[in-house]
């Protein structure tokens, strides 16, 4: 934000100051807002797995009572988490933490099959929340290894959706690749039966060039049927990429751990928005990073509720004179049906 100091060499009754004293003020005189054109980018937030999610975990609430357990954060947002502990959800990491009469909900980012297989050998009344989209990986990497093929899964090392596709397989089963180096490096059995799956969270561009590496290593590599990368993850990246070039900074608002939205980081800064940040809600903002920001993009990744859009743009109102251009490049219709344990 365009800033002018004024140096104040007078108290309030016009006498001289025993010193001098500065404050700053938005340029254009005190009480004028300098002007602020965000650019929103749309679709944005909630995706239909977040969603389901966390209509899971209401509706175990509702059925079962308080408290519900769920293994790991039921999406990476820490105002979903709060909001849903304060209903009377527990957040554990893991099974041994759930005592034995309480359900529990698994995260939308899917489990390893060790983990449904724990939870039946203690009778424990579980509901799993893995979007239907991650569990499409599942079934595809199953597929691929009952026709002998061995699975090379593209992901983040450690992210709890990469765990859960990895624990789908007997240990070994599948390999991980992270970037286009291992993608040149990584050993295979036999090139002439290998199959790749992804994370749906990642970069597409990023993934696109992975591809690419392993489909020259392995000409016979077996691909998905249709694209991992999800719909959601896709759409959110390209109203990005849309609106990076005409923005001087973007906001993305999301949690640190959540991978799509660190990726629409990544994203505005290669598309001509070099000044991008990932913030959690509007406290989180620094102003003075904002100065001499005429247009301002705004986004969210896929666990961020609509409400911390709003928050953001309701302190954007506070500094400046706000006008919303809103910038949809897709129109998004999808839904899952909720498991018939809550339904
Ligand atoms: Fe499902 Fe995609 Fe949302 Fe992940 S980002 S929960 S895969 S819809």
């Amino acid at each position: 934000m365009p800033r002018v100091r004024i140096f104040m060499t007078t108290d309030f009754k016009g006498m001289p100051s025993t010193g001098t004293s500065a404050r700053e003020i938005p340029s254009g005189g005190p009480g004028v807002r300098p002007p602020l054109t965000i650019l929103l980018a749309s679709p944005r937030g909630f995706c239909a797995g977040v969603d389901r999610a966390i209509q899971i975990v209401e509706r175990a609430l509702e059925k079962f009572g308080p408290p519900v357990y769920v293994r790991h954060e039921i999406v990476h947002n820490r105002y979903v988490v709060e909001s849903l502990e304060a209903k009377g959800a527990i957040f554990v990491e893991e099974l041994d933490e759930v005592p034995a009469d309480v359900p529990v909900v698994f995260s939308a980012h899917g489990v390893p099959k060790s983990v449904p297989a724990e939870a039946e050998r203690r009778n424990l009344l579980y509901v799993d929340a893995t979007c239907p989209l991650v569990s499409k990986v599942h079934r595809e990497a199953e597929r691929h290894h009952r026709n002998g093929k061995q699975v090379i899964l593209i992901g983040h090392a450690g992210h709890p959706e990469v765990i859960g596709t990895m624990g789908q397989l007997p240990e070994g089963a599948v390999v991980l690749v992270e970037t286009v180096a291992d993608a040149e490096r990584v050993e295979v059995a036999d090139p002439a039966n290998v199959a790749f799956a992804t994370q749906t969270t990642l970069s597409v561009d990023d993934t696109a060039d992975i591809v690419a590496a392993l489909q020259r290593r392995f000409p016979e590599i077996d691909a998905p049927r249709r694209e991992d990368i999800c719909y959601a993850t896709t759409n959110r990246q390209q109203a990005v990429k849309e609106i990076a070039p005409r923005c001087d900074a973007m906001l993305v608002i999301g949690a640190p751990n959540s991978s799509n939205s660190m990726r629409l980081v990544e994203v505005a800064e290669r598309h001509g928005c070099t000044k991008a940040r990932l913030v959690q809600r509007a406290a989180d903002i620094d102003w003075g990073w904002l100065d001499g920001v005429a247009r301002l993009g705004i986004t969210a990744g896929a666990r961020a509720p609509e409400l911390l859009v709003d928050e953001v743009i309701e302190a954007c109102r506070e500094r400046f004179d706000v006008a919303v251009e809103e910038v949809a490049i897709a129109r998004e219709n999808v839904t899952f049906k909720l498991p018939r344990a809550v339904a």
